[in-house]
């Protein structure tokens, strides 16, 4: 049988271990297991949920609502935006990004993504016949570099996706930064192509900062945001996406009418609007982020990158260890932490750890020191 040339050269895409995986591979329980390498939210959903899942359990025999009406007023409310402006997705951001593609991808359009990032995105674009066209992060610097972006735009750029805070290395772009490339990208502002350039968000709350407001001097911009994070909900898989009116409508056009179950559906209005525990996830998440960079930071064999997110990547080129190995040596003692290695722009020399409640992150401190010797 013969697939599509696209699929056939497609490299799979590497999502971080289970713990069920980790149980069965090294022999460790699975109640034991602290896991520190996808970047979920480690309290838990919020309390309101699991009753309003339950009551609407009854009612999976019908099919979910199409135009998710209250859900996007309240995604327009937290983002200080109106409903025309919101997409939701029902495979998280993940499908948006789909849905970009299919709304904006002709074969031989580029692509320009700064390296190293989300490895999803050319995950998604490729089978469309995208190309990618690479710009870099500075990881000397821990800063985009900008040049570099700027540098890989020509006529044929449909799209960027510039994540901030960037995923796996933590840091932010600037709004100086960002209108530099917006400009690049718009023609009515001398730019020398159109491109919808996509800002990655889904891990603004921590930065504690966004770019909203960006949105009234560009039209072609497009925020992705998520509620496998901050929210809490990864298992549900619920996005959405923040642009023009007129973007928005060209995407629902195309996009999955019922990919939003209804259980997700009721799962996200329930924690959208409740704003305890959005800003109890917040606070925690950065107080445990601080914590683990001010103690990784003191550890000689290890260079830490500051994050303003929910993560930080950690270079461990001096440690006599790769990725595949310091990674190995976690599970064996029951803590997943990420192996970086498939993340282009990076070598085989830094792994990735995601916040933790405090008492995990003090386990974890203390088997990373055993390791290291530290
Ligand atoms: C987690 C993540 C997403 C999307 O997550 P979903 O679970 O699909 O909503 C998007 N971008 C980045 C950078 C992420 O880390």
């Amino acid at each position: 049988m013969k697939v599509r040339k696209e699929v056939e050269e497609l490299d799979p895409y590497v999502p971080g271990r289970s713990k069920e995986e980790i149980a069965q591979e090294f022999g460790v329980k699975k109640e034991d297991i602290i896991k520190l390498g996808s970047n979920e939210n480690p309290w838990g959903p919020s309390p309101k949920v699991k009753e309003a899942i339950e009551g609407e359990l009854a009612n999976i025999n019908r099919y979910p609502e199409s135009d998710l009406e209250e859900l996007k007023k309240e995604f327009a409310r937290y983002s200080h935006v109106k409903p025309e402006q919101i997409i939701v997705g029902g495979d998280g951001a993940d499908e948006l990004i789909d849905t970009l593609a299919k709304t904006f991808i002709e074969p031989g359009d580029e692509f320009v993504v700064p390296l190293p990032s989300y490895m999803y995105y050319e995950f998604l674009f490729k089978p469309y016949g995208a190309i990618p066209n690479y710009a870099k992060w500075n990881l000397e610097t821990n800063t985009l570099d900008l040049d570099s972006v700027l540098n890989a735009i020509n006529e044929k750029t449909k799209m960027l996706f510039l994540c901030t805070p960037n995923n796996p290395t933590g840091a932010l772009i600037s709004q100086d930064e960002l209108r530099a490339i917006l400009d690049k990208t718009n023609k009515s502002k001398g730019g020398v192509c159109d491109a919808v350039v996509v800002i990655d968000e889904a891990y603004f709350e921590y930065s504690l900062t966004n770019n909203v407001n960006l949105l009234d001097e560009y039209e072609n911009i497009f925020i992705l945001r998520t509620m496998s994070k901050v929210m809490g909900l990864a298992g549900m898989r619920i996005g959405y996406g923040i642009s023009s009116k007129e973007i928005i409508e060209f995407m629902h056009r195309i996009k999955p009418v019922f990919s939003l179950t209804k259980l997700s559906y009721i799962a996200a209005l329930t924690t959208i609007k409740d704003t305890e525990y959005i800003e109890k996830s917040i606070k925690d998440g950065i107080e445990s982020r601080d914590f683990l960079y001010d103690e990784i930071s003191k550890m000689k064999s290890v260079k830490v990158y500051k994050s303003y997110s929910n993560f930080m990547l950690i270079d461990i080129h001096d440690t006599g260890y790769t990725a595949a190995e310091i990674t190995r040596e976690f599970m064996k003692r029951g803590m997943i932490v990420r192996d970086c290695t498939s993340f282009k722009g990076l070598d085989e020399y830094y792994f990735r750890i995601s916040i933790c409640t405090l008492e995990e992150d003090k386990k974890f401190l203390e088997v990373m020191r055993e390791i290291l010797n530290e």
